[in-house]
């Protein structure tokens, strides 16, 4: 097309991106593995006058489970906790919403990173107060892949927002988590992460787009013919090739201009009709 030969499909006015709720369970066993059932060790205890610590050190119980079991709290408090805690769906089968993840993923590789509390990881990602329905749509990703699980908290910062949700098994779920920035190490998607983003490449794309991007309406031929542009810029060139991946999953016409330098060389696409 004339007007741009990078970008030559024209974008159709629905919205590109949608966020379908498609819940799968993960059959993934690598890892740590479901629970399994070593035997009560509260015999051991009373039998052998072991205290709580040595039993765990023995039968790889933690003191806590223990100490449930001797109380008379097992299994109910062991399963309140882990139901209130939500299974991984990488280590513990548990259940993944695969759009939502896809959406949640590209906010993370796109401006969002994992902090280390003392007892959890911690999702944080940060939205411009200016659009409050994807500061929602941030919270709305975070609960369906947690399952309706934990909970997703707000700070308010100077023009901003930081949604960040508590979660061990962050780190599972985002194996690209590593010290230093991103742009400093290499970023690739795991097999089961292709996987999904190769089912959802336009959540993916969405997530990207609306943590590191913007959208532009270009008006041609005196402003009778318009059509949106969308821009996404990142310093990690691993995370531009993601993008261009998930551009041409969707047969989305993009382009990289080569007037900036290499690190901060955006990657836009349009959408196709
Ligand atoms: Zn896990």
């Amino acid at each position: 097309m004339a007007i741009d030969q990078r970008a030559s499909v024209r974008a159709a006015p629905s919205d590109p991106l949608s966020l379908p709720r498609h819940t799968v369970a993960s059959t993934h066993t690598e890892g740590m593995g479901a629970p399994t059932i070593r035997g009560r060790p509260s015999s051991l205890a009373r039998g052998e006058g072991l205290n709580d610590c040595e039993v765990s050190r023995r039968t790889g119980i933690s003191r806590r489970t223990i100490l449930d079991w001797r109380h008379g709290r097992a299994p109910h408090a062991s399963r309140t906790r882990a139901a209130a805690r939500g299974l991984c769906p990488r280590c513990e089968s548990g259940p993944l919403d695969e759009p939502a993840y896809s959406y949640l993923l590209g906010l993370y590789l796109g401006d969002g990173w994992l902090s280390r509390d003392p007892r959890a990881y911690r999702l944080r990602i940060v939205q411009d107060l200016r659009y409050p329905n994807l500061i929602e749509l941030a919270i709305t990703s975070i609960k369906r892949v947690r399952d309706g699980k934990g909970t997703v908290n707000t700070s308010p910062r100077v023009g901003c927002i930081e949604v960040c949700a508590s979660w061990q098994r962050w780190p599972c779920l985002f194996p690209q988590h590593g010290p230093g920035r991103k742009h400093h190490r290499s970023i690739g998607l795991e097999d089961w992460q292709d996987r999904i983003v190769g089912s959802y490449p336009r959540q993916l794309l969405r997530g990207l787009i609306h943590s590191d991007g913007c959208r532009t309406i270009n008006r041609v031929r005196d402003g009778r013919y318009a059509y949106p542009r969308y821009f996404f810029t990142n310093r990690s060139t691993d995370i531009l090739e993601i993008f261009r991946q998930a551009c041409n999953a969707t047969q989305i016409a993009h382009s990289t201009p080569k007037l900036d330098t290499d690190l901060d060389r955006p990657a836009r696409g349009r959408r196709s009709a």
